[in-house]
């Protein structure tokens, strides 16, 4: 009698670790990059039977944006546009999907957002890390330029910018290259996906688990810890901050983002911006211009976009969301 026990135990141990086993298998690995590319550090994640390949063509994808849209590179799109100020030239199908949807997202937000700020932006020296202070009379002239109106599309794939405008399209290109990224995981055997460029973060599918993916909202105020995360599949979620791109001089705060009405750092009531939505280009574009418009402008725009969700973080530490599936730390 003992000794069938000790054997029922045996078979039963045996049999607990078989479903441990078989739950391991059934937890597929993920195929998992890191690239450092537009000026950040992105990290891909792809599940299914094609991650290996995916992960690949994800890397091709983003040096090959990388290489269109640096502001300097021999085969920059923005450089030529930039370079030939007053005429056409042609670009990569894909740098003219990007600035017909720059375009569009400054006629939706009344010129908040705007790829021709980058006069401004490099009179700062955020372009290359060379930060000044520039004077009223220095910004009020580079500001002149400054008016997406004047940027000209003409089919097929031509571009223009009047003489003296400049160019960039850092405050879109990295939700452009995820949206891209996601699109190209569909196409393939890829069962979920999900990247971070730079903290800004698209997904695709669910985990092999069933799970959602759970995505961590820095928390700008502390921007080494978070300040909730949020559970989805297929969307995008961006955040533009005053902590991701600043110097300070003289115990001020300097940041990246511009407002051109001051051509100098946007400064109202918020800390960052975070926009949730499908479109990954959009949601990047919108997080850029919604920072500049300050919280009641950025709630308004949302009442009337209800396509997206946004969580605002304010400078004395309010949090206001409208994503349901947002929840605080
Ligand atoms: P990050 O690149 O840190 O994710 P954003 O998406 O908000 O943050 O982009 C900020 C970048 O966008 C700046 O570094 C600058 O190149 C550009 N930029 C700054 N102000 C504006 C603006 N008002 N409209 C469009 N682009 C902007
Ligand atoms: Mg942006």
């Amino acid at each position: 009698m003992k000794n069938t026990m000790k054997k029922a135990g045996y078979y039963f141990c045996f049999l607990i670790l078989i479903i441990l086993l078989s739950g391991c298998e059934k937890k597929e690995e993920a195929k998992t990059a890191e690239i450092y590319a537009m000026d950040t550090v992105m990290q891909i994640t792809v599940y299914g039977e094609e991650k290996e390949k995916a992960v690949k063509e994800a890397r091709k994808l983003i040096q090959k944006y990388d290489a269109l849209w640096s502001s300097a590179g021999t085969n920059s799109d923005i450089r030529k546009i930039n370079e030939s100020a007053g005429e056409f030239v042609e670009v990569a199908p894909e740098t003219y999907e990007l600035l017909q949807k720059s375009i569009a997202i400054s006629e939706m937000t009344e010129g908040a957002f705007d790829v021709s700020i980058e006069p401004v932006v490099s009179l700062w020296g955020f372009d290359n890390k060379d930060y000044r202070i520039p004077d009223e009379t220095k910004r009020k002239k580079a500001v002149q330029y400054v008016d997406y109106r004047k940027i000209l599309l003409r089919e097929p794939n031509q571009i223009k910018i009047e003489k003296g405008m400049k160019i960039g399209v850092g405050g879109i290109a990295k939700g452009y290259t995820s949206n891209k990224l996601m699109e190209t995981f569909r196409s393939m055997k890829v069962s979920a996906a999900i990247v971070s460029l730079g903290g800004n973060v698209e997904t695709f599918g669910k985990k092999n688990t069933g799970e959602l993916f759970r995505v961590g909202i820095t928390n700008p105020l502390s921007s080494d810890s978070l300040l909730g995360t949020i559970d989805l599949t297929d969307k995008a979620v961006i955040t533009s901050g005053n902590y991701e791109r600043y110097f300070e001089k003289d115990g001020v705060h300097y940041h990246h983002i511009i407002d051109r009405k001051t051509a100098a750092p946007a400064e109202n009531d918020l800390s960052s911006v975070t926009v949730i939505g499908e479109d990954g280009t959009m949601c990047d574009g919108l997080s850029t211009a919604l920072f500049v418009m300050g919280k009641e402008r950025a709630l308004t725009f949302q009442k009337e976009h209800t396509e997206y969700d946004i969580i605002l973080v304010t400078k004395n530490g309010d949090v206001i969301s409208t994503a349901k599936e947002f929840v605080l730390m």
